[in-house]
């Protein structure tokens, strides 16, 4: 393994010892490392701060294992640093219950079922219904997140507001009159289902961070409010730059909260203590919830802060994972001391179901065998349903691609020990580019790259299942499925 593109150095100021990593791409965005995860031959973690001893050992074990999972070093029951073997974990293993707010507030395939009529259309007929999108509008972010999953982004990657409506109206207006046009009768069973032609459905805003610092955020957005769409926005913080009353036009916020000396949001270094709109905590309307990454950065007074957020922000949820560019047997790993220690603070019961609005969100990689058994095809099934449009290149090129999910951005494999690219790559994961989204729908649906050879680290495999199931299933079959009528956010599948 190599880190050629980035630059790694060992560092110290007032508040103490740390790492920089900075990308070597055309931004050289760069993130702070101020601390480390110790792991013992038990399993315990403990995060600790970077001493000046622990440096070297710190960027040797970086240029060995990488910008992720070089900041995991082991340590003996003395506390000494050591080596030794480790078993690999079972995801049965750890302590979980997908329940209720899992399935509603992440996409784990569990949405799906409320729009079988497209997978019908897809079984008998090759083509694919887009009724998901996500647009990244831009690359700015003012946060440094170790986990960054962009850190090799370009700022200047920004699309214009033309641009963006053209899109959306091309999967909206124009998709509706194609199905109502060569699909009536899928159509027809998709509107007794849903009440609305096969067309987009709901629409992500998330920004190479934060998408309302994008000149035409509201704009957009006051745009979009007039169409019959369910709008949701991830952002890592509310700029004052913007009127607030915006976020009154979202089906539901989702706030990041960073490691706390990576935001400037965040007043003394406490994400508790920025700026949340007063209307947001008060609009019953929309759901308002926390995303947290847990890693070395994570403390129990975080946690703690944490849980005391649901009260004061009036927050839906708290949705807790570990970095998605840990391969799978860290990220598993991460995952489990994740559920004990949710376990320990009593926010999950013995079995793993939340007792409360934190749930743990149990997402990891796939496997090389389980990517030969699902793309029987070599296609990628999300790629049926969900766009997901980035702006990198666009630049240069005037346009940019889309993909069928986010997450090829961070497909660490651990049999190739390929690490996450941490940006985007439309040469091997693009599909079409965004003046072209179209064909999505217009085209059947056709092999762009084979996730046999380039995502046996997906994190939908679950996803890619039920579109498979699905698409299998006969017609008798899918009248019969029963909407989880508790399930929220179905046009977010
Ligand atoms: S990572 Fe998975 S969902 Fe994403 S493009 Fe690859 S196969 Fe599709």
């Amino acid at each position: 393994m190599t880190n050629q593109e980035y630059e790694i150095l060992a560092l110290n100021d007032k508040i103490g010892h740390y790492i920089r990593i900075r990308s070597l791409n055309k931004a050289k965005h760069f993130a702070v490392y101020r601390t480390f995860t110790k792991r013992f031959p038990n399993g315990k973690e403990v995060n600790a701060d970077i001493s000046e001893e622990i440096q070297d050992i710190l960027v040797k074990s970086i240029k060995e294992k990488g910008i992720t999972e070089g900041f995991i070093l082991k340590f003996d029951e003395n506390d000494n640093y050591s080596n030794f073997d480790e078993e690999k974990i079972n995801p049965d293993e750890i302590r979980h219950i997908s329940g209720n707010s899992e399935k509603s507030f992440t996409s784990t395939g569990a949405k799906l079922n409320a729009h079988w009529p497209i997978f019908h259309k897809l079984n008998e007929t090759g083509f694919g219904s887009i009724i998901r999108a996500t647009l990244t509008l831009h690359q700015v972010c003012s946060s440094r997140c170790q986990f960054c999953s962009t850190i090799n982004r370009n700022k200047k990657d920004s699309t214009t507001f033309e641009e963006t409506k053209e899109f959306i109206e091309k999967l909206y207006f124009d998709q509706a009159e194609y199905n109502k046009k060569y699909f009536s009768k899928y159509n027809d069973q998709y509107k007794k289902l849903t009440g609305s032609d096969i067309r987009l459905k709901g629409l992500i805003l998330s920004g190479g961070g934060q998408p309302n610092l994008w000149p035409h955020f509201e704009k957009l957005v006051n745009w979009l409010s007039s169409l019959d769409i369910d709008i949701g926005l991830i952002t890592n913080g509310f700029p004052k730059n913007i009127d607030d009353k915006i976020y009154d036009k979202f089906k539901w916020i989702r706030l990041s909260i960073t490691p706390e000396d990576a935001s400037p949001h965040y007043i003394d270094k406490k994400f508790n203590l920025q700026r949340i709109p007063q209307n947001i905590i008060d609009n019953k309307k929309t759901f308002f919830g926390l995303s947290y990454v847990y890693g070395p950065w994570t403390n129990d007074d975080i946690l703690k802060r944490l849980s005391l957020s649901i009260n004061k922000w009036n927050l839906d949820y708290i949705r807790m994972l570990t970095d998605c560019n840990l391969t799978r047997n860290e990220q598993l790993k991460s995952h489990n001391v994740l559920a004990e220690k949710l376990y320990k603070l009593s926010l999950i019961d013995k079995f793993g179901n939340n007792n409360g609005k934190i749930f743990h969100q149990l997402k990891f990689h796939g496997t090389e065998k389980e990517a030969e058994e699902l793309w029987s095809e070599g296609k990628c099934y999300l790629q049926t349903y969900n766009v997901f449009w980035d702006t990198t290149g666009h630049e240069t090129n005037g346009k940019s691609f889309c993909y069928p999910c986010d997450s090829v951005t961070v497909l660490a494999e651990e049999n190739t020990r390929q690490q996450s690219k941490r940006g985007f790559d439309g040469n091997i994961w693009g599909t079409v580019t965004n003046d072209k989204v179209e064909l999505l729908y217009k085209e059947k649906w056709k092999k762009f790259f084979d996730p046999r050879k380039h995502c046996s680290a997906c994190l939908f495999m679950k996803n890619n299942k039920v579109v498979k199931d699905l698409t299998a299933s006969s017609i008798q079959k899918l009248k019969q499925i029963k909407i989880d009528k508790d399930l929220e956010h179905i046009n977010f599948p």
